[in-house]
């Protein structure tokens, strides 16, 4: 039954909505979860992090991918993969995904209620329903965690069977002959490199010189050897001028006048704040050119004291991990409790093929904030784990302080990294130093082992006493 004012009113059901309501309820506060998509989850669990890691499993496991070491690159597990195979196990997690959602709400005394939320004045929200229904509700507080969609400009002629954007790509219902991928985001790497799996041909179009930033330049240096070695074309630097239908085909055409022709376009070149519906107006809030929020970084309060953002919603980073973190802190401070502060570095994942994953600071930020550094490098093929896997990729780098030998940054390419990560992330929050990976055992045989070589190689070439 829902009541007429809430302590806190959290607009969308995704990583960082769930959270924050979660987090009121343990409180003891009432909280209202307002979701306007079918079913609870967001964009997380239907299109965005669940649907493309299920995929990518999918990908991995019918391909015979992590088993081509051994067996050759013409090995598979299934010799025709069709677009039911990938669907088939995609509908089964997503349902089990949303059964622990609403069970979680449930079992916390969340109110939830399915329609789209709009301001009417700063403190009260009209839901309306698919059907038509409409409710009055007013809150003490706000969370604003509605996510973004994908930005689709004007001049892209998007079909949902030809040229896609990221939510249209689950959709369709045959495996494409060769694929464009436009936008070398984690959005685009990840697409590109897991229909690369399935042996699609796929060209990967960036506008820019680089790509994925943020990451540890090495690391990408690697990573686009390992795509560029199965047949992945990279046009860097070159922005799309259009695409267009020509017979059975799209034809992209690129400034200075090359062209990609190629069965499906996918078009993952950012996304926008899905801010449109909220009658923002309404709540004397702001959006800026992607009509994202603005907030405090440490609290997560808008311009309006009583209303929050987090999420997707809110820009960089934009992943599912930190937009929960980000709701948790939200809903503290919303409800003047004490938000424990999180630790100083997260973990980034990237679920392309091979995986990458990051946490603390690359070497060029190192290098920018003057730390004498010193770095050790382990190639997964170095390990016993590595063999037995039939591993011919992947590498780890741990940079380290000279003065202290802190650990300041691991970045790791290659199978596992993304599970992998955490073990640096503990060492790296808990301040730990070189010492730590050189004087602890690992277990055997394992990839962590790469720890320990990484760690050896940088403890080779630190400066002796003296030195
Ligand atoms: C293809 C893809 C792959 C990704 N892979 C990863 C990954 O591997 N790891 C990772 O950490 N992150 C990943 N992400 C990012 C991750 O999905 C997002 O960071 C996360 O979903 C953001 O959560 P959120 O809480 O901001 O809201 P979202 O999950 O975006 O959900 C927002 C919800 O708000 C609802 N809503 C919007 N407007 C209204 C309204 N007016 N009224 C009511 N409801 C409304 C929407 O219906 C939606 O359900 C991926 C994203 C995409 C697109």
């Amino acid at each position: 039954m829902m009541q007429a004012e809430y302590d806190l009113i959290v607009v969308g059901s995704g990583p960082a909505g769930r959270r924050a309501a979660i987090q009121a309820a343990k409180f003891g506060r009432n909280a209202l979860v307002v979701e306007k998509g079918r079913r609870v989850g967001g964009v997380s669990v239907h299109t965005g992090t669940i649907p493309s890691k299920t995929l990518r499993e999918t990908v991995l496991n019918l391909s015979g991918w992590r088993e081509r070491g051994f067996y050759g690159r013409a090995y598979r597990v299934k010799q025709e993969i069709s677009s039911e195979d990938l669907r088939h196990r995609l509908l089964k997690t997503l349902d089990h995904e949303v059964e622990v959602l609403e069970h979680q709400f449930a079992r916390n005394h969340v109110d939830t209620i399915m329609g789209e939320a709009r301001f009417t004045d700063p403190h009260t929200v009209e839901v309306r329903s698919d059907e038509g229904e409409r409710h009055l509700v007013s809150g003490k507080a706000f969370i604003l965690c509605v996510g973004t969609n994908p930005f689709r400009p004007d001049s892209i002629p998007f079909d949902g069977e030809n040229i896609l954007d990221s939510d249209d790509v689950l959709e369709v219902n045959r495996i494409p002959r060769s694929l464009t991928v436009i936008g070398a985001g984690v959005i685009g790497v990840e697409y590109a490199t897991i229909f690369s799996a399935l042996d699609v041909p796929v060209t990967l179009i960036e506008p820019r010189n680089t790509m994925l930033d943020f990451i540890d330049r090495e690391l990408i240096e690697d990573f686009i050897h390992q795509l560029r070695d199965r047949g992945i074309a990279l046009r860097m630097g070159k922005s799309v001028e259009r695409i267009e239908r020509q017979d059975d085909q799209c034809v992209t055409h690129l400034e200075g006048g090359r062209v990609c022709k190629s069965d499906m376009v996918l078009f993952a070149a950012g996304r926008e704040g899905a801010t449109d519906s909220l009658n923002l107006d309404a709540a004397g809030l702001t959006v800026d050119h992607r009509k994202r929020l603005t907030v405090d970084p440490k609290t997560f309060q808008t311009e309006v004291p009583h209303i929050y953002a987090a999420g997707d919603v809110i820009g960089f980073p934009s992943l599912a991990s930190t937009s929960m973190e980000q709701g948790r802190i939200a809903a503290c401070h919303a409800l003047g409790e004490e938000a424990q502060k999180p630790p100083e570095y997260f973990p980034y994942g990237i679920y392309a093929v091979p995986e990458i994953s990051t946490c603390g600071m690359t070497e060029e930020e190192v290098e920018q904030r003057g730390i004498p550094y010193e770095c050790g490098v382990a190639r997964f093929r170095e390990t016993s784990r590595g063999h037995i896997m039939g591993l011919d990729s992947g590498m780890m780098k741990m940079i380290f302080s000279i003065k202290t030998h802190r650990l300041l940054g691991v970045h790791i390419v290659g199978e596992g990294a993304t599970e992998l990560i955490h073990i640096g992330q503990a060492v790296l929050n808990l301040k730990g130093k070189l010492e730590y990976f050189v004087e602890n055992t690992f277990n055997y045989p394992t990839l962590a082992e790469a720890y320990k070589i990484a760690a050896l190689d940088a403890w080779n070439r630190m400066p002796r006493k003296g030195e």
